[in-house]
């Protein structure tokens, strides 16, 4: 799909052989509110840092959202900077400064094991924690699934009595993200259902019911999970139903752009190589899916020599690392590609930058533009 106008304007004034990220806020700010539309009342929307952690895309999230989830000391450095009203800490392996930077910082903690709640209880006596819970049952289908199966994020149902008995900290709720990237919002609807009346049945008397995130991106197709399905779903009086979720929100507002530096055929297959590449934008060549890209011409051509193209044919975008691993995208039908024009991929502003190996190679990093 053709980025908006606004988009193509800024990508076309990239000096070359361009090399970008930009970043829509006001993109940003719509898929907010229409997520609100779609959420139960009452229930609080927090965005997942780790999704795109740029500056200006928290700023822009943690005036929008009710609040930022981080995973790390420094996403809680970043939250803390852009403002956020509310910080929820979650991740495996917190260490004490963590900790206590979070408990200082006022964030609700989800505590990952029992281990945890003693180090918890230790550092801040009388603290109040979230239980992060790994399920019984697998709830959801998606990419990762995170419950009902093997890892190292919360406990067992089965630990719950040992969790609830560790002096010095009050459990307030749970935490139950399952899943990244579900696509059925009737299945998360569901799962949303069972997560409120599991809680209740724990016989806590919850206040808090964190479902995660886990809403979905169909990068090969221009549509979007609807989730509407969640609207309908009976919030209990006194419990904080929250979602935090990170793709969802970021991968729209985000487009990684690079310039043509070639166009070569070899043992009959055509290659477009770009200026970037998988260093920049990890996503395909982890989840191992070719991601569309768009085809923004530059007719400008001021050398001498032949500018190298391919019509009508089907390419490889490949990046400028020395690994025949670096492949954003195999085999899509292009009408014209050259040198010197722009590929532009779409939905790309979660998972894109911020889980990419920087470094390898020392290529110069790319440029960002927020608009
Ligand atoms: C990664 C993560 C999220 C966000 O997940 P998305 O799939 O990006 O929505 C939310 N909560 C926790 C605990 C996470 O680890």
């Amino acid at each position: 799909m053709r980025p908006p106008e606004h988009v193509v304007r800024a990508l076309l004034d990239l000096p070359g052989p361009a090399c970008a990220y930009v970043y829509d806020t006001a993109t940003l700010r719509a898929r907010v509110a229409a997520v609100r539309q779609s959420l139960p009342v009452p229930a609080s929307l927090l965005y997942a840092v780790k999704a795109n952690g740029h500056p200006a895309v928290l700023d822009t999230l943690a005036r929008e959202c009710d609040g930022l989830e981080v995973a790390s000391g420094g996403e809680l450095a970043l939250a803390l900077r852009a403002g956020a009203r509310r910080i929820v800490f979650g991740g495996p392996a917190k260490t004490d400064a963590e900790l206590t930077a979070a408990l200082d910082a006022g964030a609700q903690i989800n505590a990952e094991s029992v281990h945890e709640l003693h180090r918890i209880a230790a550092l801040r006596p009388g603290a109040e924690v979230v239980l992060r819970v790994n399920r019984a049952g697998a709830a959801l289908t998606g990419s990762h699934s995170m419950t009902g199966t093997p890892t190292p994020f919360g406990v067992d149902e089965t630990q719950l009595p040992a969790a609830l008995a560790v002096p010095g900290v009050r459990i307030i709720g749970f935490h139950l993200h399952a899943v990244s990237n579900n696509l059925d919002g009737h299945a998360h609807a569901a799962f949303v259902r069972d997560a409120l009346s599991w809680s209740q049945a724990t016989g806590i008397h919850p206040r808090v019911v964190n479902v995660g995130g886990g809403f979905g991106v169909d990068y090969l197709s221009d549509t979007a999970m609807d989730l509407d399905p969640l609207r309908s779903i009976t919030v209990p009086r006194g419990i904080d139903l929250i979602f935090e979720p990170g793709r969802y929100l970021a991968a729209d507002a985000g487009w990684y752009a690079a310039s043509v530096i070639d166009v070569k055929t070899t043992h009959g297959r055509t290659f477009a190589v770009l200026r970037g590449g998988t260093h920049h934008f990890r996503l395909p060549a982890a989840w191992g899916y070719d991601h569309p890209f768009t085809v923004l011409p530059v007719d400008d051509w001021p050398h001498p020599y032949p500018r190298p193209s391919a019509t009508d044919t089907d390419i490889d975008a490949v990046g400028e690392l020395c690994t025949p691993r670096d492949v954003l995208c195999r085999g899509r039908h292009v009408t014209q590609i050259r040198a010197g024009d722009l590929l532009v991929f779409g939905r790309t502003g979660a998972y894109g930058w911020d889980i990419s190996h920087h470094d390898f190679l020392r290529h110069d990093p790319p440029v960002f533009r927020i608009l």
